[in-house]
């Protein structure tokens, strides 16, 4: 019998946290130390090609190939004095990775010998042979030409020896077939209607801007553990596993002390991600044994959602360096909490307003009910598509699962903006709000000093809460490309205040005065938008209910979720915004199905797999062992005797018969499965298939193992346990 098992628990529990070297310098100075951002464009462009540069980023200004010559030379110089030999646009492909193709910067020099070469060509477009990403369809064969083009918006890097041009990845017929075009788009559309409504409270403000703040969890197991279990390996999660005695019942991981060989990964992580630029800030343990959190300062959405995808590739490779894997999975163990990763948005203007924060006077207030309830509406009005956006395989198994916010879409806004608002839609005159701010409260303890506190209140079990000064979409997987959901969210805000624009002005031409204009338009959404809001308990099942009354998407099959990137409104919604055409849409769900199908396809054969080559054996093993102990207590005892001493193994040979035969039964019926759902030609119909007949299937069989694993001798048992793999580190 393999002994794999007990050699990698022994050397998981000798591991010693790993060294990490820290930089002579405070992190203020290694900051962005490989990012070519202003400071070094300045040092490292001429003068008027810097200006030019600037206006391309701050101001979406056309850039000009005759400056990305010298762009490009000004980047290669300073790419090279920090050791990089290779160049490569970095994309983010519909996969949820991102997808990188390294080229050395030498050309023939004409003389026989190299020279390092880096032209504004290479710079702004490249031509990836990309036929092997998911496209939906949209590339031909015959055409399958993919162009990759430089996103100035976001600052080209460093990693290792190559430097990593942040890039939008298109087709030749010119549909988006990454995630970062449509999100540019959207941040346009939401940019440019904000600044239309901003207008009614101040005309100077000439840009907004959407913020987004991710909060990451992980979980960390340790290599040896992580490369004896091949349904981590292969799916990213456990499919088997019964729950440990103990787990989070305790609740003494969250924010506990941080285990001394995690700490040495997370500082490690932190250093390498500052000098990469990103602004992290925040780690801490959470619920879950061996799950961990990291956040950093937010930032403007597009390079924020860069960062996470830096920061996801990041945590892989720093996590091998201490020894561990790092999962992003947002299920990986069943019984403890899933990942998730909050996307904190908001809006702001180049004038330095953030919109979704309450302000002093009454007229500011009423721009930040103006942003909130437009904010609600949107959401109300796209909540099934907000679901589909953050919606996978593998985020299923968590939303909904009693632990995170359901599959339904609301928004909990607290007690004193929601007296705000209903106070707004019952009152008949015209009068402005006034919001209290922070409030001290004084302690009875003299040396501690006057509290502040924040008048909204937490909710942990809401989809899309409200958290001050801010919106926090929740229902975000941890392994997502932040980008989906972004893109729905503010392509839907910046359709919702076109319209909102359009109202008031048309009661402005009537004759109405602009502010109760304004407040005319927003009593009407508070009252229409009425359904969206929820502050009790998400996870209860009278909410569900509640849920389906108020005509809210309650949706929880996956590919029926997705159907809703192609209702009429989500449509119209991506069309008017200009976001993604009903071609680009289409195509896209194509990709979704098709991922979800070969999700579940995976798990089923490395199930299929585990059971045949390890389960059965063992469990068929140690059942012989037991029949050839009745065997010979008949050698020694009467019949009568035997049959009562031997009554407790026989018990246990019948049990493991009984599950066993289900479970491989099973197996070959999900087999037969399989085979009529991949006959199946539509995408949509196979991922439906899937759904309903494998998936829970994957549960059946699941549970007659975890029995098993209870019942055979724990020496024989070949795979690592869930107290293994979720209390060694
Ligand atoms: P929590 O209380 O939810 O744990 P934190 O205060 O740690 O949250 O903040 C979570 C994230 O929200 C951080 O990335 C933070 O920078 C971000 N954040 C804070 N304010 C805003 C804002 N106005 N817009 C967007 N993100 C924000
Ligand atoms: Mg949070």
């Amino acid at each position: 019998m393999s002994t794999l098992r007990f050699r990698v628990v022994e050397k998981a529990f000798q591991a010693k946290p790993v060294e990490v070297a820290v930089p002579a310098e405070r992190p203020s100075d290694y900051f962005a130390k490989y990012v070519f951002n202003r400071e070094k464009m300045f040092k490292y462009l001429p003068t008027a090609v810097y200006n030019r540069l600037v206006d391309v980023m701050d101001h979406g200004a056309t850039l000009d190939r005759d400056i990305a010559d010298e762009v490009a030379q000004g980047m290669k110089k300073w790419a090279m004095e920090l050791g990089a030999t290779h160049y490569t646009h970095w994309f983010q492909p519909l996969t949820e990775g991102t997808a990188e193709k390294h080229d050395a910067f030498v050309e023939h020099d004409g003389k026989g010998g190299m020279m390092e070469e880096f032209s504004g060509k290479l710079l702004v477009q490249q031509e990836p042979d990309a036929s092997s990403f998911p496209n939906g369809g949209i590339r031909n064969t015959f055409e399958a030409r993919g162009y990759s083009a430089w996103d100035p918006s976001s600052p080209v890097f460093v990693v290792d020896d190559t430097l990593c041009i942040p890039t939008v990845f298109i087709a030749y017929t010119g549909e988006s077939l990454d995630y970062k075009a449509p999100l540019l788009k959207a941040l346009r559309a939401v940019d440019k209607a904000a600044v239309d409504v901003c207008h009614y409270f101040n005309p100077d403000v000439k840009k907004v801007v959407a913020y987004l703040g991710w909060e990451q969890e992980y979980f960390l197991v340790d290599e040896g553990l992580y490369a004896a279990r091949p349904d981590l390996l292969l799916t990213g999660r456990t499919l088997m596993g019964h729950e440990a005695s103990k787990n989070q019942q305790l609740e003494d991981h969250y924010f506990g002390a941080i285990p001394t060989r995690v700490a040495a990964f997370m500082k490690d992580l932190e250093i390498q991600a500052l000098e990469l630029g990103i602004p992290v800030k925040t780690r801490h343990n959470e619920v879950a044994p061996n799950q961990f959190e990291l956040a950093p300062i937010f930032e403007e959405c597009n390079l924020a959602v860069d960062h996470n995808m830096l920061i996801m590739s990041l945590m892989r490779k720093v996590a091998r360096t201490h020894g561990f894997r790092v999962l992003l999975h947002e299920k990986p163990f069943k019984g403890v909490n899933g990942s998730g990763k909050h996307n904190n948005w908001s809006l702001g203007t180049d004038t330095g307003v953030l919109l979704m924060s309450p302000g002093k006077t009454p007229e500011e207030n009423l721009r930040f009910i103006t942003f909130v309830v437009n904010t609600l509406m949107a959401v109300y009005r796209h909540n099934g598509l907000l679901k589909a956006s953050i919606m996978s395989a593998t985020n299923a198994h968590r939303l909904g699962a009693n632990e995170a916010p359901p599959a339904i879409i609301s928004s909990f806004l607290g007690t004193q903006l929601s007296r705000v608002l209903d106070h707004m839609e019952e009152s008949s005159t015209d009068e402005l709000v006034v919001l209290s701010g922070k409030h001290g409260m004084k302690l009875d303890i003299p040396q501690i000093p006057e509290l502040l506190i924040d008048n909204t209140d937490r909710n942990r079990t809401s989809p899309f809460a409200f958290t001050g000064n801010r919106f926090e979409f929740r229902a975000v997987g941890s392994e997502a490309n932040c980008a989906s959901g972004m893109i729905a969210l503010n392509a839907a805000v910046a359709e919702q205040l076109v319209i909102f624009k359009n109202e008031v002005d048309e009661l402005i031409g009537k004759g109405e005065a602009k502010i109760p204009a304004i407040i005319q338009v927003l009593r009407k959404y508070i009252k229409l938008s009425k359904p969206i809001r929820f502050d009790g308990n998400g996870y209860s099942d009278e909410w569900k209910e509640e849920a389906k009354r108020r005509g809210l998407d309650c949706e929880t099959s996956v590919p029926v979720i997705f159907d809703n990137y192609l209702s009429p409104d989500s449509i119209k919604m991506f069309e008017s915004t200009g976001v993604m055409t009903r071609k680009e849409l289409e195509a896209r769900n194509e990709v979704k199905w098709e991922t979800y199908t070969k999700k579940i396809q995976i798990e089923a054969r490395v199930l299929g797999d585990l059971v045949m080559n390890h389960i059965v054996p063992v469990a068929t093993e140690y059942q012989t062992k037991l029949i050839d102990n009745v065997y010979k207590m008949r050698g020694l005892f009467s019949e009568e005797e035997t049959r009562k001493l031997s009554a407790e193994n026989l018990a246990i040979i019948r049990k493991i018969a009984e599950h066993t035969s289900y479970i491989k039964e099973h197996v070959d019926s999900m087999i037969d499965a399989r085979k009529v759902a991949n006959k199946i030609t539509d995408e949509r119909e196979k991922a439906v298939a899937y759904h309903d007949t494998i998936a829970p299937m994957l549960e059946q069989i699941r549970y007659h193992i975890d029995k098993l694993e209870l019942i055979v001798d724990d020496q024989m048992w070949t795979l690592p346990k869930y107290r293994e793999l979720l209390f060694i580190r």
